[in-house]
């Protein structure tokens, strides 16, 4: 975790340079990094993942206006407060996420892209309403810098077999594997960062013959799941049962939302995740290595689910919801189509397009995709 607090240059309205009246607030607003992240090429683009941390210790409340991102030369990312809304997650009781109380925090999610590449500082520079409760408002700024350094994409094999399948994930889903923080000891992990679920779909975009709510009826119900690289299986867990049905599914406590799953450890720090496994699936037990395209288990509907799907994620450490979630591409998949909206899914076919073969890439959202 990088922790940067810097000299906050306040102005008042008239734009009067005015720093010592709030100089208690120096110390108490901080701007840091949850972790440093690493600029990873998939095909032309290299893109980067992270999380500003804004915490507000100051005895008044503080509302984001903008947030500008730029490099040496280069603009990155220029928010405005409804822009910047869609990525923020504040402890504001109320849910309003540009407004951060008094003694709270706040969390906003990055993603970068760039395809020409410089070694060079990136800044992050938010811009605040500091909201006085005796004293007129005035407004406010804090940066903080990250060093990116450049990573070879783990490469992995496919974790499904035969069929097509949407790629469903979205970094601006608001309750979605990205935006899910947990806290252990005091410590933020992020694990979703970069996961994946993998829901099966026919060439008209349904996911189920007949009546959708008997989990028998999914297509991808009981599909084979396949081991993404040789490797040493870490953990195992197949604890849940499963309702026959959808509509009687009952969503576990957070901390089990995995269900039955399986992780492997594929090289130092890196362990790969396999969850909403079907019970008495599981074919493998702690310590048996396994080699690249092994079935290790089947498609099942266990755990936090709306219906069958494989949860597949990488993680520097072998657990579920105290480790970062890493970055990582396929060998090679075609992508066939994709789906406009999340909210399609299911209701509406996927856009096809011409089948294209991606070599070590990651699916785009919610395509849809054949390994
Ligand atoms: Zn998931």
């Amino acid at each position: 975790m990088i922790k940067q607090l810097l000299t906050i240059t306040f102005l008042f309205g008239l734009g009067v340079l005015f720093q010592p009246l709030f100089a208690q607030n120096k110390e108490v607003i901080s701007l840091s990094i949850h972790q440093n992240p690493s600029w990873t090429k998939i095909g032309t683009i290299f893109f980067l993942y992270y999380e500003l941390q804004l915490k507000n210790g100051g005895t008044d409340t503080i509302e984001l206006k903008t947030l500008n991102i730029s490099g040496q030369n280069k603009s990155y990312l220029n928010l405005n407060a409804s822009k910047l809304v869609e990525r923020t997650k504040s402890s504001d009781r109320e849910n309003r996420n540009l407004i951060i109380p008094a003694g709270g925090s706040a969390l906003i999610y990055i993603e970068l892209e760039t395809q020409v590449l410089k070694a060079e500082t990136i800044v992050n520079k938010l811009e605040f309403w500091i909201h006085h409760q005796t004293k007129s408002n005035a407004t406010a700024s804090i940066t903080t810098a990250l060093h990116p350094t450049v990573t070879k994409p783990t490469v992995l094999g496919k974790p499904l077999q035969t069929g097509l399948w949407t790629a469903i994930y979205d970094p601006a889903w608001a309750s979605g594997h990205r935006r899910v923080f947990y806290s252990e000891k005091g410590k933020q992990f992020l694990p979703g960062r970069f996961a994946i679920d993998f829901m099966r779909v026919d060439s008209l975009g349904k996911y189920a013959s007949k009546n959708t709510d008997s989990i028998q009826n999914w297509i991808g119900y009981q599909n084979a799941i396949l081991a993404v690289a040789d490797g040493t299986v870490s953990s195992v867990l197949n604890d849940f049962n499963e309702s026959a049905t959808v509509s009687q599914h009952k969503s576990p406590a957070p901390e089990q939302a995995s269900g039955n799953y399986i992780s492997i450890k594929i090289a130092n720090r890196q362990y790969a995740f396999y969850e909403h496994l079907k019970p008495n699936s599981i074919r493998v037990k702690p310590g048996d290595k396994v080699k690249k395209g092994d079935v290790i288990a089947e498609l099942g509907f266990t755990g936090q689910s709306t219906g069958p799907h494989l949860h597949f994620h990488l993680a520097d450490r072998d657990s579920r919801l105290y480790a970062e979630g890493l970055p990582y591409v396929f060998e090679h998949f075609f992508q066939v189509g994709r789906y406009a909206n999340l909210e399609d899914f299911g209701n509406s076919p996927w856009q096809h397009n011409e089948q294209l073969k991606v070599r070590q890439g990651r699916p785009l959202s919610n395509a849809v995709i054949e390994f």
